[in-house]
């Protein structure tokens, strides 16, 4: 197997320490650690793509070379494996140091013009594992796996996958912080992205007062991925930064649009690049709720429900604003770009919602009348995924009733009130008429919005389901669902099962409705 190494961030400052003993690290932007070696590894899965992407044979990818190197049982000749500093604000709070503590990252990789830098999450032990154990168990790596590989589908910007193994190791774990301790799988995922660099990689650098590791990272995430801002300067700066909150933008206005909970949005989890990182206790909505968090750790102040997620990446701009200001020395462009960031954000996810309705005439009551929509939408449980894609079925003539159009979305159908049929016929009354200045027939509307509204996500019973039988053994579920969601917006009249409510057994099942950050 013959990889184009291309190492790029170990340029920056390292750690000289060599030992892996946890620290706090100053000066430095990594430290070097080795992966650990496991009891009997193996892998349960590839993605075809991401070998592709990284020039990687299907052969390759079946040898034991492969094996031991994407699950850190040997490492590739030439390659300083490393984990990257950073800190964060968790739930609101500065948390200091925290910094990469089970991923440890193998090199980067240039293919077809491509930059990819690769890391194993859950290989063991750094300096940052503070007192954790710097592994991963196989439930909470096929969330990763499949969730990460599903949104980039999805047309949303994320981190991606190339493999998923078991170490052959028991792993301890309290799942819902109840005391009840219990031995899982150790599993690993190697994660691929152009970077892994985080918000909190440049928070850190700033809480340390080190503005000469700040000016180097900053001015080489700049040369590296945002080449097109030129030269470092001030005036880059700013635009630097007003590029990452277009990219966050952009990202967390997908999230909405299918109905990703993230669940731990704290700036640790916020790519400089824009991508969805750190698939943790995240879920996809059921009932059509803005108040909903699977994170159970975060149940009580929903910090990250729905319904805030757009809010909050304006929350964590700001942190970075703070951490960047160092470099700039002036705050007005920072606060500008941010005050520009909460009204795009209205008006964007406007439009985005529009686009969902198939409507493409922006109109002054739109606000108004996507909020009519949403309040319809909560009055009773209603399955996301399943209404925007069978409203794209209705016909703009009147000759069908609406509501029995996306009957099958509601929960329960039968038991809505009087009163809330009266608001969704109010509601679909405005509908027609905006559907009556639309050029578009109908079905070339319906082809633009099954382009926006998803078939099939990776609901969260599915995932518990992929997950019970992968403990059993059996791994053809992650399989199916890895090749379902490659097309998410097509129809698959073979997989029509997938594109169903949430059976009632997973309402209360912890893995479906329920996570923590135990993994
Ligand atoms: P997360 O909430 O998963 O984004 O993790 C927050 C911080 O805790 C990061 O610094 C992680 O590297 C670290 N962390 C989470 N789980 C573990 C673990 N099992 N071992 C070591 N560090 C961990
Ligand atoms: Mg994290």
């Amino acid at each position: 197997m013959h990889l184009n190494l291309k190492n790029t961030f170990t340029n920056l400052p390292a750690d000289p320490e060599k030992d892996n003993y946890r620290r706090q690290v100053l000066k430095a932007c990594y430290s070097y650690v080795t992966p650990k070696k496991t009891a009997k590894p193996s892998i349960l899965h590839v993605s075809d793509e991401m070998l592709e992407s990284l020039g990687i044979s299907k052969e390759e990818s079946q040898s034991d070379e492969f094996r031991d190197l994407f699950t850190g049982n040997n490492t590739y000749p030439d390659s300083t494996p490393f984990a990257m500093c950073y800190g964060g604000h968790q739930f609101g709070q500065w948390a200091g140091q925290l910094g990469d503590g089970r991923a440890i990252n193998l090199f980067e990789v240039e293919h077809n013009q491509q930059h990819w830098a690769v890391q194993l999450k859950g290989a063991g032990e750094t300096p940052y594992s503070r007192s954790a154990d710097g592994l991963a168990v196989l439930r909470s790596s096929i969330r990763e796996y499949l969730c990460s590989e599903a949104m980039f589908h999805l047309g949303i910007p994320t981190t991606r996958a190339l493999s998923l193994g078991l170490s052959g190791d028991e792993v301890l774990r309290d799942v819902m912080y109840n005391g009840n301790s219990a031995y899982e799988k150790g599993a690993i995922v190697c994660r691929v992205a152009e970077s892994f660099v985080r918000f909190g990689n440049f928070e850190i650098l700033a809480a340390n007062q080190d503005h000469d590791t700040l000016k180097e990272l900053t001015d080489y995430v700049i040369q590296q991925f945002y080449p097109h801002l030129g030269a470092p300067s001030k005036e880059t700066y700013l635009a630097f930064f007003k590029e990452v909150a277009e990219r966050s933008m952009e990202m967390v206005l997908g999230w909405q649009r299918v109905g990703f909970v993230h669940g731990v949005m704290n700036t640790d989890n916020m790519s400089i690049l824009g991508l969805t990182i750190d698939y943790g206790p995240y879920g996809w909505l059921e009932g059509y709720d803005f108040g909903w968090t699977p994170n159970t750790t975060d149940s009580q102040f929903k910090r990250y429900r729905y319904g805030t997620q757009g809010e909050i990446v304006g929350w964590n701009l700001f942190k970075l604003a703070n951490a960047i200001y160092p470099l700039i020395g002036e705050a007005e462009g920072l606060q500008d770009a941010l005050e520009d960031y909460k009204d795009n954000y209205i008006q964007r996810y406007n439009k985005m919602m529009l686009e969902k309705l198939g409507l493409s005439i922006a109109f002054e009551e739109e606000s108004a009348f996507i909020q009519e929509l949403e309040k319809a939408l909560h009055k009773t449980e209603t399955d996301m995924t399943i209404f925007f894609r069978l409203l794209s079925n209705l016909k703009k003539d009147k000759s069908q009733d609406p509501l029995t159009v996306v009957k099958e979305a509601f929960y329960t159908f039968d038991s809505i009130t009087d009163e809330v049929k009266e608001q969704w016929n109010n509601w679909f009354e405005k509908y027609f008429d905006r559907l009556g200045l639309e050029t578009d027939a109908d079905q070339d509307r319906k082809e633009k919005m099954d382009k926006v509204n998803p078939k099939y996500v990776l609901r969260n019973y599915m995932a518990q389901l992929a997950i019970d039988e992968a403990d059993k053994g059996n791994y053809d579920l992650i399989e199916e669902f890895y090749q379902l969601l490659k097309q998410p917006y097509d129809e698959q009249p073979e997989k029509e099962k997938w594109f169903a409510k949430r059976p009632d057994w997973a309402r209360h099942k912890v893995g479906c409705s329920m996570l923590s950050c135990s993994s």
